[in-house]
């Protein structure tokens, strides 16, 4: 499906659309805007519209601050939240590009798209579907997020769920934006729920989760309620993860390459290799994946977080799961990424796991085999399997040495990338923290 500029401009005309919101993301993952009247709508599409990108985190230097929005004619909805205040706002996800019309190295949207061309001329198209978890919280009496979650429910749970009805006004104000969900439930932490979007092509999959995480905010506050994608908000209770269901097809006829009726899992040898690839890289990648400092806290043993490089098909705390599918539906075959949360950027998410699991398909790295045992029960350490970083500042050194990761990421936003998230990770090291204060002031 292509839609035209004509296209746009009529819906626009049909719906009475007063202004456009030029939307785009910054290099850690905030979505910015340029708003523009109708009347400028023609002239944008034909000619996009400039901004000063310096004054953005990780974006431009002053002296590359001449940037233009282009939208993607493709992302063009009507923003559901705003008509009911009154304005009919569209919406454009746009691609950055410099003054001589190319697309800035900055811009995280284009790396993505690097690395979705890469699989391109591998002949390969690359699919995602993402679970996303989030917590609701009250507000507090200064109506700021308070640490309170609204109910008491817990995993599917039915009865004290209070927020079925929240959850399904998400999916109507999701389904407003074109984005499809196979399913919402109530996840494991009290106040916990989940959202799973239905796979789509790589760069529409990231655009989906930008607005995913807007929309469920809007619909929370809507209902006094505050959506938080914070990877680990309360210590002793589940934190939020972002899945990654991810699959490989033919370019050419579409066929899922994934999917062999012949092996034990029912994967194919080119999806093993992809594996391979994500474990090998899982290291690399993960300050991306995971890039908060918080993040560390959920990749801990025990609440259904992985923290070894290990793959099956039972759903703990392994990194990759293999979903079991029916036999009479090959092209649901798919590996699942578990170890990304919420608050990544996920552009440069699906960039890095794509480029990591096509470094092992070309390098033909090869499998270890699954694990299923009970990984509370087996003794790990004397498994030696390797783990993922525990902090951010290891993930930062890691992310460094991977030429892969770095290269997928170009050197322009790697650079600002590590500079934002290095400085919080040295802010964070130099603070004192209530923990330390109720543990050591009373004794020493
Ligand atoms: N919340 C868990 C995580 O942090 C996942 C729970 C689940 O979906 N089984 O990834
Ligand atoms: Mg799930
Ligand atoms: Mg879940
Ligand atoms: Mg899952």
């Amino acid at each position: 499906m292509t839609v035209s500029r004509e296209t746009v401009l009529k819906q626009a005309a049909e719906r009475n659309v007063e202004f456009v919101s030029l939307q785009y993301t910054d290099i850690v993952g905030m979505v910015k805007n340029v708003t523009i009247p109708i009347s400028e709508l023609p002239d944008c599409l034909d000619h996009g519209v400039w901004f000063d990108g310096s004054s953005l985190e990780g974006f431009a230097r002053v002296a590359e601050s001449d940037m233009y929005l282009v939208p993607d004619l493709e992302t063009f909805a009507i923003i559901p939240w705003d008509e009911a205040a009154g304005f009919v706002t569209a919406r454009m996800i746009c691609d950055v590009q410099t003054p001589e019309g190319k697309p800035f190295a900055g811009d995280p949207r284009y790396a993505l798209r690097r690395a979705l061309d890469a699989a391109q001329r591998m002949g390969m198209t690359f699919y995602v579907g993402p679970e996303v978890e989030f917590f609701l919280f009250r507000a507090g009496p200064d109506g700021r997020p308070a640490l309170i979650p609204h109910d008491v429910a817990g995993y599917f749970d039915a009865t004290t769920d209070a927020a079925t009805h929240i959850r399904r006004r998400m999916v109507r104000a999701l389904s407003a934006f074109g984005i499809e969900v196979e399913a919402t439930h109530h996840e494991g932490a009290l106040g916990q729920h989940e959202i799973d979007l239905r796979h789509t092509e790589g760069l529409r999959a990231a655009d989906h989760l930008v607005t995913t995480r807007a929309t469920l905010k809007a619909v929370a506050q809507h209902h006094n309620l505050y959506a938080t994608f914070m990877p680990k908000p309360i210590a002793h209770l589940n934190g939020n993860g972002l899945h990654m269901h991810l699959s490989l097809a033919d370019a050419t006829s579409g066929k899922n390459l994934f999917f062999d009726a012949h092996d034990p899992y029912s994967i194919s040898k080119l999806a093993r290799h992809f594996i391979a690839g994500l474990l090998a890289h899982a290291r690399g990648m993960i300050a991306v994946l995971a890039p908060l400092v918080n993040s560390y806290k959920r990749l801990v043993p025990g609440f259904e977080a992985p923290v070894y490089l290990i793959w099956g098909r039972t759903n703990r705390a392994q990194l990759v799961r293999v979903p079991r599918i029916s036999t009479n539906r090959p092209q649901s075959a798919r590996v699942e990424l578990r170890c990304a949360d919420p608050s990544c950027n996920p552009y440069l998410a699906l960039a890095v796991i794509l480029a990591a699991g096509l470094d092992g398909i070309r390098r033909e790295l090869p499998l270890p085999p699954p694990v299923e045992e009970d990984l509370f029960e087996v003794d790990l350490r004397a498994r030696q399997f390797d783990v993922l970083p525990s902090t951010l500042g290891v993930a930062l050194e890691e992310l460094q040495r991977d030429e892969v990761i770095t290269e997928t990421l170009g050197p322009h936003i790697l650079e600002r990338f590590v500079e934002a998230r290095a400085r919080e990770w040295e802010e964070y090291s130099h603070s004192i923290s209530q923990w330390e204060l109720d543990r050591y002031l009373p004794t020493y």
